[in-house]
């Protein structure tokens, strides 16, 4: 089950919901897991349970958008590890709302998590999967990326975070690095059930309405998503490169 024995993991936004379960995907596949949020108690406690069962694992708190943060944050893991080989840019924020009714805060905010976040990581860490010709990053855009009600400034983070992706590819495949994109649909997280309270609904309605349109007649569980990085991540991927993969329990595009 060791795939991953040996490679250090640097994920973002991993306290809680799709980050904590890519963690512990990684983690449980022997991967030494960089633990990075925004939020210290979260981070403590998620990084806690973690250690009981079992996993490497350490924690950094950095807001992804402010660069001396996320500089500081992979200096401190190279020193601790003494390498980056795998990075997941999965921080991220909504701030749903009409376009007419859109605040300027709404479009920074998203764009800076989002875009900017992933831009600062991937940059940081980059420099050091280059020096060791290896690494695997994974940004996590969403099926909103192809347009979707209320999110002008997350929809057009995400199709941005795809066009990064394709674009690390290409300057970055000659170094034994590869980029992809993992797009989720609605997956059972913190963010879906703030969705649903935004716009009125309890999540038990809300959930079965969606599931009603969804081919696999589900929401999605964090799980999905973290067995999608898994496979970008492993060492036997590396001719893969450049991909988005829709995970949204049927076709999304
Ligand atoms: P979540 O439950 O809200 O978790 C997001 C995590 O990111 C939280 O731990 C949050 O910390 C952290 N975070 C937020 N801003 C940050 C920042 N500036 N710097 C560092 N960490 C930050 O969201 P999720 O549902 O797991 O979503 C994870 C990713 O998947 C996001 O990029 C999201 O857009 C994407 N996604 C989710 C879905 C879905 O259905 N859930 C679908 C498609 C794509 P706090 O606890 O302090 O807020």
């Amino acid at each position: 089950m060791n795939q991953l024995s040996n490679r250090v993991a640097f994920v973002t936004g991993a306290s809680r919901g799709l980050g904590r379960s890519i963690s512990y995907t990684l983690g449980s596949n022997g991967a030494k897991i960089c633990l990075v949020d925004i939020d210290e108690k979260a981070a403590h406690e998620t990084a806690e349970e973690m250690k009981k069962d079992g996993i490497d694992v350490t924690y950094y708190i950095a807001d992804v958008s402010v660069r001396s943060q996320v500089e500081q944050a992979v200096e401190e893991a190279v020193n601790k590890y003494g390498k980056i080989d795998i990075l997941v840019n999965n921080a991220g924020v909504l701030r749903d709302n009409l376009l007419f009714k859109m605040s300027d805060d709404d479009w920074d905010t998203v764009m800076n998590v989002h875009l900017k976040g992933a831009f600062y990581c991937t940059r940081a860490v980059q420099k050091y999967m280059v020096e060791n010709q290896y690494g695997r990053i994974v940004s996590i855009s969403s099926t909103s990326a192809l347009g979707n009600r209320g999110q002008a400034n997350y929809a057009t983070a995400k199709a941005g975070l795809q066009g990064f992706t394709k674009t690390l590819a290409i300057e970055l495949g000659k170094y034994g690095i590869t980029a992809n994109a993992v797009a989720p649909g609605f997956i059972e997280t913190d963010m879906t059930r703030k969705t649903a309270e935004r716009i009125g609904v309890s999540f038990e309605e809300f959930s079965k309405n969606l599931s009603d349109t969804i081919p696999a007649k589900r929401l999605g569980q964090p799980e999905d998503i973290a067995n999608a990085v898994l496979f970008f991540v492993k060492e036997e991927s590396s001719y893969v490169n450049g991909q988005i993969l829709y995970v949204a329990g049927g076709p999304a595009n």
